[in-house]
């Protein structure tokens, strides 16, 4: 079933909570692909009732940013969802979710929010938790399914959820990539046959460094440098940013010693790529 409206949505799992039934919400921004519907079959195992958001955000979005190229098809979303296991497709227009003077933002403080894709996307993460938020205060989960895809997101959301108490149990799902490495992502869309094939530099890069750490490496700017020199080796790839730091805290760190997430971010074209590697 898909539903628009956050009365409705609020109704229907009232009565499904009363019957005893566990809560799983499943955030998305729709265009599904094999790793949105890891989660979706994830939360499934896990919940009586599965629900899948999809709503193209646009306060996570910058002016200049994809907001309205951002591939919509919410037919074929919601087929997908539905054979993954969602019981609802929760799909709100714009409105429903910021009616007219809304002006209320979460916003999770500190340096994590402003490192990594918060340095080029300054106003994102608030967009992310306002919204995540918003959908945690309709839905009332249990428990809640993000991807390692986003690593930055996945920390800072288990951050807001200690930091205000919300009592939802987070869980974060393994990366899903194309059988040729590349992470999968609804902006893959957007990406030309050579772009495309440019890209799986991304995944390749992150395989030499922990290939590197494992035998040995511990040098942060070695790390970085080594990524570096193998990307700008493709021709149409523009660096945003590639970082070594600590996991989840986001603390950049010279030696590599603890938890570490190494995390890059590279335009070709028109498109930017985010990927990451996380060493335990
Ligand atoms: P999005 O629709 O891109 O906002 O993503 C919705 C959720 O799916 C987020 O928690 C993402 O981290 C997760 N996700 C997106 N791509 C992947 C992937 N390739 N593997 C695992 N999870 C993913």
């Amino acid at each position: 079933m898909i539903i628009e409206k956050i009365d409705l949505l609020r109704k229907f799992l009232k009565e499904k909570r009363q019957s005893g039934l566990s809560i799983g919400l499943v955030p998305t921004m729709g265009y599904l692909h094999e790793g949105h519907l890891s989660l979706i079959r994830r939360a499934k195992k896990e919940n009586g009732v599965v629900v899948v958001s999809v709503f193209v955000n646009p306060s996570q979005f910058a002016p200049n940013e994809d907001f309205d190229a951002y591939p919509r098809d919410i037919d074929r979303d919601y087929k997908l969802a539905s054979e993954a296991g969602a019981d609802i497709v929760f799909h709100p227009d714009t409105e429903e979710m910021y009616p007219p003077y809304s002006n209320t933002f979460v916003e999770v403080g500190g340096e994590m929010t402003k490192v990594l894709c918060g340095a080029s996307r300054p106003t994102h993460f608030r967009g992310v938790t306002t919204v995540v938020n918003m959908l945690f205060n309709i839905t009332n989960p249990d428990n809640a399914y993000f991807g390692q895809k986003d690593a930055q997101q996945a920390a800072i959301i288990e951050k807001m959820v200690r930091d205000l108490h919300l009592g939802i149990k987070i869980t974060v799902c393994p990366i899903v990539r194309e059988a040729s490495g590349l992470a999968m992502s609804s902006r893959n869309k957007y990406l030309s046959e050579e772009e495309k094939t440019q890209a799986l530099v991304l995944n390749r890069s992150l395989d030499m460094a922990k290939r590197a750490i494992v035998n040995g490496q511990r040098n942060s700017a070695e790390i970085v440098r080594m990524i570096t020199d193998r990307i700008n080796k493709e021709s149409l790839a523009s660096i945003d940013y590639v970082s070594v730091c600590s996991y989840p805290d986001l603390i950049a760190a010279e030696q590599i010693e603890t938890r570490t997430l190494i995390a890059l971010a590279v335009r070709f074209g028109k498109t930017r790529l985010i990927d990451n590697i996380i060493i335990e």
